[in-house]
C-alpha cells in the first residue's frame, strides 16, 4: 500500500523508470519557448550522429495531432523508402543531430503544477532537477546553424565533454524557434555524469528501437504489431505529447 500523494507519485515516477530501464528507453530532452537546460555533453564528437527521420501525422479522436518519427534505414534497407506505392510526403526524410546528454537541470518559463518545481527568485524561471542521461534530438536548423554550433565548440575545445552547457530555446513557431548552446567554464566532469553513461547503448542501436519502422499503423505491410506494443507506443506519443490526453 502507499499512502499519500507524494508516495503515490514516487512510486509512479519508480515505475516509469524501471519501464523506460526494462525497455532500455530514454527520455528525450523537451523544451519549450523560454526554457533552458542545464546539460554535459555524454557523446563525444566522434559519437555523435545524424540520421534521416521519416515523419507521418497521426490523428487522433480528439482532433489532436501526433507527428511519429520514424528511423530511415536508407534507401535499400527502409521499408518505406522501398514502398513505390506509398505517399510522396512520408517517403521525405529529415536529419537530426542526436548526442547524449546529462541534463542536471531544466529552468521552465512556465510553471506546471502538476510538478514540484522550485521558483528561482532571481531569474524567475521553475527548476526541474533531473540529474540523469537523456537524449538530445535536434533538427540541424536553419541554414545548419544548430550543427554549426556544435561543430564550432568542437573544434574550438577539441571535445563537447569537458565542461558544461546551457541549452536553450526560444520562440515556439515552425520558423520563429531558436536553440542556443552556451558553453561554461571548462570542468572536471563529476563521477557520476562519467558513469552514467555506462549503461547506455550506442546511439545507433537505441534510435532503431525507439523509433522502428514496423509499426502497423505507419505501414501495414511490414509487419503487423502485437497490441502490447502498440499499446507501449501510445504510452510514448503521451509522454512525448507532454502528458496530455489524446483522446480528449
Ligand atoms: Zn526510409
Amino acid at each position: 500500500m502507499f499512502k499519500g500523494l507524494a508516495k503515490i507519485k514516487e512510486n509512479n515516477e519508480q515505475i516509469q523508470n524501471m519501464r523506460n530501464e526494462s525497455k532500455n528507453e530514454i527520455d528525450v530532452l523537451k523544451l519549450v519557448d523560454g526554457d533552458y537546460a542545464k546539460i554535459r555533453i555524454l557523446s563525444d564528437s566522434n559519437e555523435v550522429i545524424k540520421v534521416p527521420f521519416h515523419s507521418k501525422e497521426l490523428h487522433f479522436p480528439s482532433g489532436k495531432t501526433f507527428t511519429k518519427m520514424i528511423y530511415c534505414s536508407g534507401e535499400n534497407d527502409c521499408g518505406i523508402c522501398g514502398d513505390n506505392e506509398g505517399e510522396d510526403d512520408i517517403r521525405e526524410t529529415r536529419s537530426k543531430l542526436i548526442l547524449y546528454i546529462y541534463v542536471y537541470e531544466v529552468a521552465h518559463k512556465q510553471n506546471n503544477p502538476d510538478k514540484d518545481w522550485k521558483k528561482d527568485s532571481e531569474t524567475g524561471k521553475y527548476i526541474e532537477t533531473v540529474n540523469k542521461p537523456m537524449l538530445l534530438m535536434t533538427g540541424r536548423g536553419n541554414q545548419g546553424y544548430i550543427e554549426n554550433t556544435f561543430i564550432e565548440y568542437w573544434g574550438k575545445y577539441k571535445t563537447l565533454s569537458d565542461r558544461d552547457y546551457i541549452w536553450g530555446r526560444k520562440g515556439s513557431g515552425l520558423k520563429d524557434t531558436l536553440y542556443s548552446l552556451t558553453p561554461e567554464d571548462k570542468s572536471k566532469i563529476p563521477g557520476v555524469v562519467l558513469s552514467s553513461k555506462e549503461k547506455l547503448k550506442p546511439l545507433e542501436t537505441i534510435i532503431k528501437e525507439m523509433y522502428p519502422e514496423g509499426d502497423s499503423q505507419v505501414n501495414p505491410k511490414i509487419n503487423k504489431k502485437s497490441e502490447e506494443d502498440t499499446s507501449e507506443d501510445l504510452d510514448r506519443m503521451i509522454r512525448d505529447n507532454k502528458g496530455e490526453s489524446l483522446f480528449d
